[in-house]
């Protein structure tokens, strides 16, 4: 099928981009980047996980606008677009878990929806998607070949299975001619997480300064690689600009076990909170860690950011936002 005639990004005019969870944790970190590079971002939102506090700082940067809107229903835009960003879908398993039907159906229609606008506009368009396209990984090290171990009915099914479908749809229309990238984002950290969203990182640091029960899940042997935001930016930048086809991972390949980094975030707090075991959830995956080569070779990237110093910057703002907070329950 013909490519639709692509809106030239005029010299006259800067880059316009939607950006679909602009105003959640990863989304509001890209949103400031965009608008530094000097382009214009429509920031499109539910607000069902993202904070209008998390972009507060850009509402009177005059290339910046907010949206309101549920992806799962059609998306219309005036004028051109040259980059559509998606980024909307509550990303913790808690969240996501809260209506996994809506969450399916952000994934899955919601992705048929921007693709659509960015078939119309002949943007590029890039899917974050997710290291739970692996689900419990038998690998150790995943690459993207290796094609996962997903229970379809579990209760995470709702966002890994409607993450692979979204995969499976973003390449259907790159063979309609439209641009794609996709972004397996591995577990990434920083300032801005919502301390009430009930990711593991978010809450250990919750709960270490307000003195609660530090809340590990299981025996806590399980692993993740925990990214850096910034780091975690770059690499989504880079990749939109690339000319990478097919998935890549993102993410930090340093692999920690969750009691591990309870015991470093109770280090680092000088927390005496103490470790409070409670039953692992159903399917959570036991070891997670990516093989970035990909991402080296087509896009000359590597996180930087070591966690011990990504903590620090994380745990100085948690500070900030949770010593002002009322005690509250974790999960
Ligand atoms: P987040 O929950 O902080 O942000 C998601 C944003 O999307 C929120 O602002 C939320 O309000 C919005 N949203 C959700 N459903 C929507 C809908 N139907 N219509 C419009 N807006 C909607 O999560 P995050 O960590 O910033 O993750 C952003 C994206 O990256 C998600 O798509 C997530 O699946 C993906 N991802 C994140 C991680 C991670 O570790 N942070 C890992 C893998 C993938
Ligand atoms: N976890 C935990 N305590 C918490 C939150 C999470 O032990 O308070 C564990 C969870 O069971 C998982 C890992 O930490 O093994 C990462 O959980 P998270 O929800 O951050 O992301 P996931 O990688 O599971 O999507």
């Amino acid at each position: 099928m013909p490519r639709k005639s692509r809106s030239k990004p005029a010299a006259a005019r800067p880059r316009r981009i939607l950006l679909a969870g602009g105003a959640g944790f990863l989304g509001s970190h890209l949103a400031e980047r965009l608008i530094g590079e000097g382009c214009e971002v429509i920031c499109l939102d539910n607000l069902q996980t993202g904070r209008l506090g998390n972009v507060a700082h850009l509402m009177s940067a005059p290339r910046f606008s907010l949206l309101r809107h549920d992806i799962g229903q059609p998306v219309t835009v005036e004028g051109p677009l040259d980059e559509v960003w998606n980024l909307a879908c509550a990303a913790s398993p808690p969240q996501y878990q809260r209506d996994p039907l809506h969450t399916f159906r952000t994934c899955v229609q919601g992705s048929l929806h921007l693709l659509e606008l960015a078939k119309e506009k002949g943007a590029r368009i890039l899917q974050a998607s997710t290291s739970e396209v692996y689900g419990d990984p038998e690998v150790s090290l995943q690459a993207e070949g290796y094609r996962g171990c997903v229970n379809t009915w579990g209760p995470r099914a709702c966002y890994d299975e409607g993450k692979r479908a979204a995969e499976t749809l973003f390449y259907e229309y790159e063979r309609q001619g439209v641009e794609v990238r996709v972004a397996r984002i591995f577990n990434t950290y920083g300032p801005r997480m919502s301390p009430e969203d009930g990711r593991v990182v978010s809450n250990f640091v919750r709960q270490a300064l307000m003195g609660e029960p530090i809340t590990l899940y299981g025996k806590g042997t399980q692993t993740r690689s925990f990214c850096y935001v910034d780091d975690l930016v770059e690499g989504l930048a880079r990749l939109m600009r690339s000319e990478a086809r097919g998935p890549v991972n993102l993410g930090n390949p340093g692999e920690f076990m969750v009691r591990e980094l309870a015991e470093l975030v109770l280090a680092m707090t000088g927390s005496d909170s103490p470790l409070a075991y409670e039953p692992l959830p159903q399917d959570d995956p036991r070891q997670r860690r990516p093989d970035i080569s990909r991402a080296r070779a087509e896009l000359g990237w590597e996180p930087r950011v070591a966690l011990r110093e990504g903590l620090e910057r994380t745990i100085a703002q948690f500070r900030e936002e949770v010593a002002a907070q009322p005690r509250r329950v974790a999960r």
